[in-house]
């Protein structure tokens, strides 16, 4: 990081490799690196949760804080994978068993506005009073856990530009309007122009409502999140701040998802180079040797990713000799769904309950295609996993899906530029066709190696985006500076 570098205050409640239960975690530790050489110093601001706090080494007192909203608190600092972290301890908070927002049962923590409240509230402070002499000049705002932080921004007399980043409208950070006092938010922005909603204290509509600029994750996703089917009740407040909105794609890690390099599968930097991983993972999954592709799923089971909807389109597949496997966890009814199409295809279809980072890379490594068909999709990076490692992605037509693969139609075959399937989402029978499309472009070996090709040559990392966030926070700083 250079020392010229200028700061950034970012508030998240997951960063990867750090915490991580999906993909801002994976943005939130990619930002920084991508950042460090386009002039910003982002310093990134957790939850001291036990398993965060576990991890850390040598953490310092990074300053003294009054106890936040009742809760006794200490910043501390320390650097993890290369990132500067600013942890808020909070033992009363997030000294727990289970994930960031769930119980060990799967219900949401009771407490979970009043964890994040006191997050944010923390982030208020140190842009009021800095760190130090360190003191953010643009404050970065995560999904709904760092909402609120405009709001105490605002109280605090903190007059610093904050972007919020849209990872996934689906979740709003929803508490009752009796809370207003016990988060000590102003009684007077609970309006429809503020942070109520349908009598609720929204602090995804606080975050939307009060910061200076919106990205969200990908350019299709933003133009959705203005329509009714996909703002999620939000729209409204979307298309009235449409100036201030734009899609920015994310990035993956290219190098820890390197196949040249990566050392846990065989590696490879052509697709005739996967033949040992896919053994391998045929093996893993107690599958047989099969004429068909191989596919694979790595994901969260929920109602957003289509998988119930795989569970009908399956047999598109696997009537023509091909194969799935299976990683993935969350939505007991989908878990038990999936073992059983498992126990009821033995040798085609291999299913893992649970959560495996070493196994999801092993499969993408060996498989011929990934599929996701999710109902919606704000970015999603599996897809891009997938074309890294050759996996042809099979994917829904939305949000960040439509704008990463190149669709085999009979133009993008004819010059040679497709890179995967894409279909209607929320469509059972369009995803079956996308699966028949897959076996029949499968049997064509060399149209299918040349797809495998142009996949692994599409770019996928930060560089078309890192300047984009650089810009936007100059921009953002320079009006800031101009308005003083
Ligand atoms: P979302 O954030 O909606 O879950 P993304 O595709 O943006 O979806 O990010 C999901 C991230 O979590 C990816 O890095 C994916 O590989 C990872 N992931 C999801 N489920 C699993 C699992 N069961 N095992 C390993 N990694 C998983």
């Amino acid at each position: 990081m250079s020392a010229a570098a200028r700061p950034v205050l970012a508030v998240a409640s997951e960063c990867a490799p750090l915490v991580k239960t999906g993909g801002l975690a994976d943005v939130v530790g990619a930002l920084p690196a991508a950042l460090a050489s386009r002039g910003w110093a982002i310093r990134t601001l957790l939850p001291g949760y036990r398993g965060v706090m576990k991890a850390l080494k040598r953490p310092r007192v990074a300053a003294e804080l009054p106890d936040l909203l009742g809760t006794p608190v200490r910043l501390l600092a320390a650097t993890a994978g290369g990132m500067d972290l600013l942890i808020l301890d909070a033992p009363a908070l997030y000294d727990r068993d289970g994930s960031p927002y769930l119980d060990a049962q799967g219900n949401d923590w009771p407490d979970n506005d009043l964890r994040f409240a006191v997050l944010n509230l923390a982030a208020a402070l140190i842009a009021a009073d800095g760190i130090k002499g360190w003191r953010p000049e643009v404050v970065h705002l995560h999904d709904w856990q760092a909402g609120l932080t405009p709001l105490y921004m605002a109280s605090a007399g903190a007059a610093q530009p904050c972007v919020m980043t849209i990872h996934n409208i689906a979740f709003h950070g929803l508490t009752g309007a009796e809370r207003l006092k016990a988060l000590g938010l102003p009684a007077e922005g609970f309006t429809l122009d503020g942070f109520e909603y349908y009598g609720h204290i929204s602090a995804l509509k606080a975050g939307l409502t009060g910061a200076q600029a919106i990205t969200t994750v990908s350019p299709t996703y933003a133009q959705e999140l203005a329509t009714e089917d996909f703002g999620m009740g939000l729209d409204g407040v979307i298309r009235a701040r449409a100036h201030d909105l734009t899609g920015i794609l994310n990035g993956i890690d290219t190098d820890a998802w390197d196949p040249t390099r990566d050392p846990v599968i065989r590696r490879f930097s052509a697709p005739g180079g996967k033949a040992a991983n896919k053994r391998a993972l045929r093996a893993e999954f107690g599958l047989a040797p099969a004429e068909g592709p191989l596919c694979v799923v790595v994901s969260r089971l929920s109602d957003q990713k289509g998988l119930d909807l795989l569970l009908t389109a399956l047999p598109a597949l696997t009537e023509r000799g091909g194969q799935l496997a299976l990683l993935g966890s969350g939505d007991r009814r989908l878990e038990n769904a999936w073992l059983n199409v498992a126990a009821a295809n033995p040798g085609h279809v291999g299913v893992r309950i649970g959560y495996d980072e070493g196994l999801s890379h092993r499969m993408f490594a060996g498989a011929d295609a990934v599929l996701v068909p999710s109902r919606f999709e704000p970015c999603g990076l599996t897809q891009m996993y997938g074309l890294r490692y050759g996996a042809v992605p099979v994917v829904a037509r939305t949000g960040g899906l439509a704008d990463t693969v190149i669709h085999a139609n009979a133009a993008a075959l004819a010059v040679g530029c497709a890179t995967g399937i894409t279909h209607r989402p929320n469509d059972p029978r369009a995803l079956a066709q996308a699966l028949s499309q897959l076996a029949a472009l499968w049997s064509d070996r060399r149209a299918y190696r040349r797809m495998q090709r142009n996949a692994m040559k599409h770019p996928v990392g930060w560089e078309a985006s890192a300047p984009r966030y650089a810009a936007l926070y100059d921009r953002l700083a320079r009006e800031r500076m101009e308005t003083r």
